[in-house]
């Protein structure tokens, strides 16, 4: 495995290298991330090349939220990658990515400004504007993203087919720890109370998807119950919501692909879930 700081020495590595599996992240990498890695290495086989990005990008961070204090850990992400059968991690300055202030960004379309964008305005821009420049930069066949980050995936699908990016999207399923909490770099964060009330999260998701699959249609009262829940167990909720899979419109009591997503912090965490859900197409 070789690690490369500079683009041009990427360029130069990769040359005419192909086929490229992309795998985008921020570092601190957990089984989750891993797990990327080896749907990377199953699209372009053993022939292939599979790089890593490491960069925490300021770009998406507000400015109340944990830039200075997201856990850097560079050392364990590179024997983890080592590990995982990683060709390259591409693991980048700021300046190397910025080398000027970054005045010119992608807007992505309205699903920038509901649920996660809400709370965080600016934050897909930030993102989308990143994943468009390391694209470019890697010029991968195909790239990885986790569907633990629901809302991104479909910000990032939307550029690559807006923008005719030539890449083929894989969206990995969400890994989770053994009482439902899907790994994050962010759980780090939590006390080791706050760990074991954590697993709440993924359990009210549940409840609801199998009011859902009950038969319930009752969107608002059913986020309304796993709200409650939560602030009960001491949560700060953002939202519990129950929306169609495809483009996070309102749920439709006759849609067939929904998706719970939720955003709830305990103390200074902030943690976001999801779960999508089929339901079987109303009898006529
Ligand atoms: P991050 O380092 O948090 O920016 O995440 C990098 C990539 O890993 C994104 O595509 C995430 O959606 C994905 N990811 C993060 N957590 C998980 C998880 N628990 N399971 C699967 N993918 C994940």
């Amino acid at each position: 495995m070789q690690t490369v700081t500079e683009i041009s020495a990427l360029r130069e590595r990769l040359g005419d290298s192909r086929p490229i599996a992309f795998v985008p992240t921020m570092g601190n990498l957990h089984a989750g991330h891993i797990d990327l890695v080896r749907v990377a290495r199953e699209a372009v086989g053993k022939n292939g090349i599979v790089v890593v990005s490491i960069f925490v990008n300021r770009l998406q961070f507000g400015p109340a939220e944990d830039f200075a204090s997201y856990p850097r850990t560079l050392d364990a992400d590179l024997a983890q990658c080592d590990a995982a059968g990683v060709d390259i991690v591409f693991a980048p300055s700021e300046v190397e990515l910025f080398p000027t202030p970054q005045t010119l960004s992608v807007e992505p379309s309205q699903i920038q400004h509901v649920l996660d964008g809400a709370m965080r305005p600016g934050h897909f821009r930030g993102v989308a504007t990143i994943v468009l420049k390391l694209l470019n930069i890697v010029q991968p066949a195909v790239a990885v993203f986790g569907k633990k980050d629901f809302q991104q995936c479909l910000v990032i699908s939307e550029l690559v087919e807006q923008l005719n990016l030539p890449i083929r999207l894989l969206l990995a399923e969400t890994i989770r720890d053994a009482d439902g909490l899907a790994l994050s770099s962010r759980n780090g964060y939590l006390s080791a109370d706050e760990r074991r009330e954590a697993s709440r999260l993924n359990r009210v998701l549940r409840v609801v998807v199998e009011a859902l699959q009950g038969g319930r249609r009752d969107f608002i009262a059913l986020e309304d119950e796993a709200m409650a829940q939560l602030s009960r167990h001491g949560w700060q909720v953002d939202y519990v919501s129950v929306r169609r899979g495809k483009d996070l419109a309102a749920a439709n009591p006759t849609d067939a692909g929904l998706v719970v997503l939720a955003a709830a912090r305990l103390g200074k965490t902030r943690l976001i879930d999801n779960l999508e859900v089929t339901l079987d197409a109303p009898s006529a």
